[in-house]
């Protein structure tokens, strides 16, 4: 009677076009035929909500339309939010301050899983608007890292579980000023001091069990179209000390990208949404998805996107663009509209 409820249930489940096994298959013949748990994550650079993107948005727009499709190809999105959301503060006195309206917030969640608020604008209206920033995305929740009420929770993974798969995203600023950064009992950014980030890579793994640990950096020289020594040096401590890749922005412009042990290096991305661009280099940015598995970024690729004079950005699909594959180890250029 069992045996006739046991083979009941497999016909019933067989016929879902559920995968099934015979009843005699052996344990390792269902090993090797489990699926390899796959995540894909789409990250984009520097997005200022503030000036003409943040006025599109004011008149009812969607700046992020064209990419719609894009960051649908994606499991997991993920951008850096160049600028504080709040209704307070005052400018700080620096060349370029930015402020989004909380109105930015709804949109931010629907095309963003989280976000990165470790930059050098996050804190450019002080403490009580980086502070109203905080409370305004947690009670909408809308998911953020590299920031926090204090040192801990700046310095805190965010985890994404997806697929099986648990991925920790890291957010760092290491570019002026420094007075942005947490502190004990001061909100603010998390800043990348070497043993800081190092503690906080491992903690990812083994506290919080994470499959997955990626830096997203706030890093590197304006206007550079190659990476820094510092960026190079840094990019390795973290490889080294277990993070599986690693993706930067704040240039403005897009860099060169390497392989250290397996593991890719993106040192910028460029702009994403942003109408103060002084060149032509800082009109263009990556979409850069990371294709992953349990061992890794096995395969990475780019879609181009070209910010007009409103800094809104939409896609090239003639263009090509950076992708690469571990198993051949190439970088390669692939053309954005044969990505799927
Ligand atoms: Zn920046």
């Amino acid at each position: 009677m069992k045996n006739l409820i046991q083979q009941l249930i497999i016909t019933v489940i067989c016929g879902m076009a559920i995968p099934c096994f015979a009843q005699n298959d052996t344990s390792t013949t269902k090993a090797t035929t489990k699926p390899t748990k796959q995540v894909s994550i789409l990250f984009v650079g520097d997005m200022v909500l503030d000036d003409l993107p943040g006025k599109a948005i004011e008149q009812g727009q969607d700046p992020f339309a064209a990419f719609e499709k894009i960051f649908q190809s994606a499991d997991i999105r993920v951008g850096n939010l160049e600028c504080v959301i709040a209704t307070i503060g005052k400018a700080s006195e620096k060349n370029f301050t930015f402020r989004a309206h909380p109105r930015v917030i709804p949109l931010l969640k629907k095309y963003f899983d989280a976000i990165s608020i470790a930059n050098n604008h996050s804190g450019d209206y002080g403490p009580a608007a980086f502070s109203e920033m905080l409370t305004l995305l947690n009670t909408q929740k809308m998911s953020y890292f590299g920031g926090g009420n204090n040192l801990s929770e700046a310095h805190r993974p965010h985890i994404i579980e997806r697929n099986g798969l648990r991925i920790a995203l890291l957010g760092y600023d290491e570019f002026m000023p420094r007075s942005f950064e947490a502190n004990v009992n001061k909100a603010g950014v998390a800043w990348s001091e070497d043993e800081q980030v190092i503690a906080d890579i491992k903690a990812a793994r083994q506290q919080y069990r994470a499959d997955i640990v990626i830096p997203f950096m706030h890093w590197g020289w304006e206007n550079e179209m190659t990476a820094n020594k510092r960026q190079r040096e840094l990019a390795r401590i973290m490889i080294d000390a277990g993070a599986d890749a690693v993706i930067g922005g704040h240039p403005h412009v897009i860099q060169d990208t390497e392989t250290y042990k397996g593991k890719p290096i993106i040192y910028s991305i460029g702009n994403f949404m942003i109408d103060a661009v002084d060149n032509e280099a800082q009109t263009l940015g990556w979409a850069i998805r990371l294709h992953i598995d349990q061992h890794g970024v096995k395969a990475w690729d780019t879609r181009m996107a070209k910010l007009n004079k409103e800094g809104i950005p939409s896609p090239i699909p003639e263009a090509s663009s950076a992708c690469w594959d571990k198993k051949s180890g190439e970088l390669r250029t692939c053309k954005n509209a044969q990505l799927q």
